[in-house]
């Protein structure tokens, strides 16, 4: 049987096809290499046993009867545990919801489950997404594969570490302001947060509604393309879903030709490049600049002027709808009811024992930038930033059709260095942030070669940008890098 370590989807898909295997020996083989990795890493809440073989043996039925299977038939695959599959639970790493069996398949997860895919099991994650280091689940911790005193990043930690310890062929997870891409780059896998409005938020836990997006973990840049194919559409159940998501642009993902990726021009912007990245991850960024500029694409340095603001105006717009978002969990229709003594009584005893620290400061926050008196000052003066930055990238876009930035400006930090410290962990999406302000794709690619700490050697990841529905543009890039 093929080893999982170095299985993409690419591979074992090609391997289905030529009966090598099958899904459900290769499900199987997963879960066997689960229990022995697991227990050290700690990515999955919990498996989805049953689900799995059932899907992997009629993944397995239809390759036999040579029904034409798509490049996800048979594959297995990790799922966040803040996207909903029927009949399975969904906890958002929450207490509130610890309970709680999804009712209805989300939108991706009904794609993936036509395109025959295998769902092993449920991710950890930061309680809500809230967080860059899955701390905050509110259940256990998830290690960084390559060091297991250090975490995965958040707050898809659980999907990036499954992906990068080889426990799943790939994973989805989901980016308000990084979360895909940052336990992605701590990881050393590929991370790719699509376009606002190309992947439907139907049936995903509802963080920051207007940041939101659904995205792969994968292995390989390719891998990265064959699932965004798979996901993306239009979808009238997400009313920010867009019609353009149903453009067919699969030949110019799935088979970029160099000429095309040549042409691109790549942007470097100095605000990135800035104290507080540190000098060792710069000169990894370096290497990949000099390498993408190796495959003969222009590159140019750029201005992002309002970039300085991008965190303040995330932690405003963010908390604002989360505080929103998160008042449906109020312990009636959600929640295990505590004794109470009134309605109101009920309420504040229910969410006092479900969220956690963080859900509770980011309500707060959220609750306050809201109130009368306040709006203006702080959540409508937010969305007026919120507008600078979106311009900033609408304007370097005028000169260059990609920018190339870091993606966290330190690697994996310690398990426990940043929980008491909020804010110098906010710091860790501060290259991420701002493309979620303004709805953009970006993907962040391993650099190769890692970094060597303290005896390990940890991954660093680089961060493709791309205008709107440039998917082609960061993914046809990322191709080439990755064949050099
Ligand atoms: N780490 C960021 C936060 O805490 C981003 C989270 C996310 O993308 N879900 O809000």
């Amino acid at each position: 049987m093929h080893p999982l370590h170095d299985l993409t989807i690419k591979k074992m898909h090609d391997g289905l096809l030529a009966k090598e295997y099958s899904s459900l020996e290769m499900t199987q083989a997963f879960f066997a290499w689960i229990e022995k990795r697991d227990p050290e890493v700690g990515a999955y809440l919990s498996l989805h046993k049953d689900l799995a073989v059932r899907q992997a043996e009629a993944a397995d039925i239809a390759i036999a009867q040579d029904t034409p299977a798509g490049m996800l038939a048979g594959i297995p695959l990790a799922i966040k545990d803040n996207i909903l599959i029927e009949g399975e639970r969904a906890s958002a790493a929450s207490k509130i919801l610890e309970n709680y069996t999804a009712a209805y398949d989300a939108t991706v997860i009904a794609k993936l489950k036509k395109a025959g895919s295998v769902f092993l099991g449920r991710t950890n994650m930061d309680e809500f997404a809230m967080g860059s280091s899955t701390e905050s689940s509110a259940f256990q911790l998830t290690r960084n594969p390559h060091d297991p005193t250090r975490v995965p990043g958040g707050s898809s930690g659980g999907s990036a570490a499954a992906v990068a310890a080889h426990m799943a062929v790939a994973a989805l997870g989901s980016d308000t302001g990084g979360s895909i891409r940052q336990p992605a780059a701590f990881c050393g896998a590929v991370g790719l947060k699509p376009t606002y409005g190309s992947v439907s938020r139907f049936g995903l836990m509802a963080m920051a509604s207007s940041l939101d997006q659904i995205g792969p973990f994968t292995k390989t840049v390719e891998d990265a393309a064959i699932m965004y194919q798979a996901l993306r559409g239009h979808d009238p159940m997400d009313a920010t879903s867009s019609p353009r998501a149903n453009d067919d642009i699969a030949d110019a993902l799935l088979h970029p030709t160099l000429e095309r990726v040549r042409s691109l021009r790549v942007g470097i912007p100095d605000e990135y490049f800035i104290e507080g990245l540190a000098p060792e991850i710069a000169q990894k960024v370096e290497e990949a600049i000099a390498s993408i500029k190796s495959l003969g694409v222009e590159i140019k340095r750029i201005s992002l002027p309002h970039t300085k603001y991008a965190l303040s105006c995330y932690y405003i717009v963010m908390p604002a709808e989360v505080s929103s978002n998160l008042e449906r969990f109020e312990g009636i229709r959600y929640g295990s009811r505590e004794h109470a003594a009134s309605l109101s009584d009920l309420y504040r005893k229910d969410r006092e024992a479900g969220f956690g620290t963080e859900s509770k400061r980011r309500i707060l926050l959220g609750t306050f930038v809201l109130s009368s008196g306040y709006y203006d000052a702080y959540y409508a003066k937010a969305q007026k930033v919120r507008r600078l930055i979106a311009q900033d990238f609408a304007n370097a876009y005028k000169e260059v059709d990609v920018i190339l930035t870091p993606v966290t400006p330190t690697p994996a930090f310690k398990i426990g260095e940043k929980m008491s410290d909020p804010l110098s962990m906010y710091l860790s999406d501060i290259f991420t942030i701002p493309v979620n302000l303004a709805g953009l794709p970006a993907i962040s690619i391993p650099v190769k070669g890692g970094l060597s700490v303290d005896g390990k050697t940890l991954p660093v990841g680089f961060q493709l940008i791309g205008k709107h529905w440039g998917e082609a543009d960061i993914l046809g890039l990322g191709q080439y890098y990755e064949k050099l």
